[in-house]
């Protein structure tokens, strides 16, 4: 289900912006970040640490899923919003269905930015919350969108072939 973008969404995504600059600048960092909301309160703030770790499954807001339910002690985040820099990749998405976040915000959508950063060619993600069981989650793209989207490489950007993740 679709939902609107509000002026506290905004603001909840420049912070998911800040995360992912505290990387750096360079898209080749990957920068990407994601902050988890609820009631004004902010559960989990994490950036994507795949190479870091190193963890393939690390990317933001699998990241910031996982501090959440440690932080409140519940593997069920219901009532909270999650806010990525750019639209979830398939894992994330899913994780968020069975975290059961009630709203997904995404700034840079997949049109914005090179095709690397997605890992499948049809499948759009945001078909798996369409196709859901659930009926009680929403999702909203294009927050800030051309901010968040120069955090990235653009989708006509020549990257070097070692820097692609998913080529
Ligand atoms: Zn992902």
């Amino acid at each position: 289900m679709p939902s609107k973008i509000t002026a506290e969404d905004e603001k909840w995504m420049r912070m998911a912006i800040d995360i992912a600059r505290s990387k750096g600048s360079d898209p080749s960092t990957s920068p990407l970040g994601c902050v988890i909301v609820r009631d004004g309160a902010v559960l989990g703030a994490e950036r994507n640490q795949t190479q870091e770790l190193p963890d393939a499954t690390a990317h933001a807001e699998m990241m910031a899923i996982r501090r959440a339910c440690e932080g409140i002690g519940d593997m069920e985040l219901r009532g909270a919003t999650l806010y990525s820099t750019l639209q979830p990749c398939g894992m994330c998405t899913m994780a968020s269905i069975w975290s059961k976040v009630g709203r997904v915000v995404y700034g840079a959508g997949r049109g914005d930015v090179h095709r690397m950063y997605f890992e499948d060619r049809h499948i759009n993600t945001l078909d798996f919350i369409a196709d859901a069981y659930r009926d009680d989650i929403e999702i909203a793209g294009g927050c800030l969108a051309a901010e968040c989207a120069r955090l990235y490489y653009g989708p006509d950007d020549d990257v070097p072939e070692e820097q692609q993740g998913n080529i």
